[in-house]
């Protein structure tokens, strides 16, 4: 036998049993993103590696070293997205959605980088994201994290705090740039490698450092939210005063960067203790220069991307509960005409109880296999469908579920007896 194929390192397959989970998690976020008015787009996974260099930055971890990008059969470079934002300005330019417009939009998705793969870090990983355009004022912002807030409700998600901050108007953080350049200069021997890369390239990226070594240096620098321009400080206060008054509690965080170039002003994360290294939720902020940026014209934008497989994985390990998506009715089939019988009547079930979910044994095999098959299924009803009841025009109904006794129902009476029961 010739080995097997397995899936790419880093990639995973999402099989039937997990599925539901998925599945519920996309349900609450369709619904709840109706209720906030938002619509989804949903561009191509592959894009111009361009469009990636000019908007996340040619000096960040995801540009530099995690990107899928190859030549295609025409030698243009294309990359497989390893976000959102990009191709949502990139198609809101396209289309003309963003002048003189707002527009309030969500994404969910596969998404790619090359990374190292460890728990919760994929190569192909998901993300549902929001993006708000046209919207300078603080109450947009204010609106996505109560969004945050609505979806870990829905989500039965307990132990997510939302960190914030504030990286000021581009001259603001131009300013702080330098100061902050200062302060690094002078603790050269203590910078790690990279951070001494980034210091010349993006020094506030240093700030978001992961080296445990880095901690104690970056605690002490100077902090941002000294640096503010008066607008930017005004609009955070107002981003505050209403997150106070809802009653969504936060804790400013001045070193809370983002990896991403793009972001001005209101910055945000959703973190857990609870998953280990990989504790960001969401990550999301304010990239008001980068429609511009992208060939636009001017355009205020705010959203945030949470990660489908760490979310979830909180979900599991907080409730502990399996989310299954189990038949109600298991139709065994036995003997002659079973088939044609069974089959036809399945039909017209699922014509009469919309909703019911109804597995029809396909197969053959004895009784006792057929209904072993039935028990596991879920089901909590089994209808059995042999010869004798075919002749009498009856159906045999199993409860699966309790000791109530097995019955015989007239057909006529099947579709009644099955929506009292279900
Ligand atoms: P991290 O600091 O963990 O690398 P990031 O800042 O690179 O995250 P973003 O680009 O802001 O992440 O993406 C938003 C969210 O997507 C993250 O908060 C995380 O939940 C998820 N995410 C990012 N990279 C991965 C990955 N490689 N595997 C799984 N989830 C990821
Ligand atoms: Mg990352």
């Amino acid at each position: 036998m010739s080995k097997s194929i397995q899936s790419v390192r880093g990639t995973h397959d999402i099989l039937p049993d997990q599925s539901a989970r998925w599945q519920a998690f996309e349900a609450i976020v369709r619904q709840t993103m109706q209720t906030y008015g938002y619509r989804e787009i949903r561009t191509p996974v592959l894009e111009s590696t361009d469009l990636f260099c000019r908007s996340i930055g040619e000096v960040t971890d995801i540009v530099e070293k995690e990107m899928y990008t190859f030549a295609d059969r025409n030698g243009d470079s294309l990359t497989l997205r390893p976000e959102g934002t990009a191709s949502c300005v990139r198609a809101g330019i396209q289309h003309g959605l963003l002048h003189n417009q707002t527009q309030r939009l969500w994404y969910t998705g596969p998404m790619f980088r090359h990374e190292r793969p460890q728990k919760g870090r994929y190569r192909q990983f998901h993300q549902f994201g929001v993006e708000a355009y046209g919207i300078s004022t603080p109450d947009i912002d204010a609106e996505l994290i109560l969004m945050g807030a609505r979806l870990w409700r829905a989500l039965q998600l307990k132990d997510i705090r939302l960190e914030l901050n504030s990286l000021g108007s581009v001259a603001a953080r131009a300013n702080y740039r330098a100061v902050l350049v200062e302060y690094f200069q002078s603790h050269h021997d203590q910078l790690d490698e990279d951070s001494r890369n980034r210091l010349t390239t993006n020094p506030l990226r240093i700030l978001d450092s992961k080296n445990p070594d880095m901690q104690a240096l970056n605690n002490a620098a100077p902090s941002l939210l000294e640096y503010l321009d008066e607008e930017s400080a005004r609009e955070f206060d107002v981003l505050k005063l209403i997150l106070d008054t809802a009653g969504i509690a936060y804790t400013v965080n001045p070193r809370l960067v983002r990896g991403l170039d793009y972001y001005c002003k209101t910055v945000f994360e959703w973190v857990t203790d609870q998953l280990g290294a990989q504790g960001t939720i969401c990550a999301g902020g304010r990239y008001d220069g980068l429609v511009a940026q992208l060939g636009g014209r001017e355009t205020p934008a705010i959203g945030f991307a949470l990660g489908i497989e760490r979310l979830l994985a909180l979900q599991e390990q907080s409730s502990g509960q399996m989310i299954t998506d189990d038949v109600d009715v298991y139709m065994l089939l036995q003997g002659e005409g079973s088939e044609l019988k069974g089959l036809l009547l399945a039909e017209n079930l699922r014509n009469e109880l919309p909703g019911l979910k109804l597995l029809t044994h396909c197969g053959g095999g004895s009784f006792k296999s057929q209904m072993k098959k039935a028990d596991r299924s879920g089901a909590a009803l089994a209808l059995i469908l042999g010869e004798a009841e075919i002749r009498a025009a009856q159906v045999a109904v199993k409860f699966l579920r309790d000791k109530t006794e097995q019955q015989l129902i007239a057909e006529s009476e099947l579709i009644n007896f099955i929506r009292i029961n279900i």
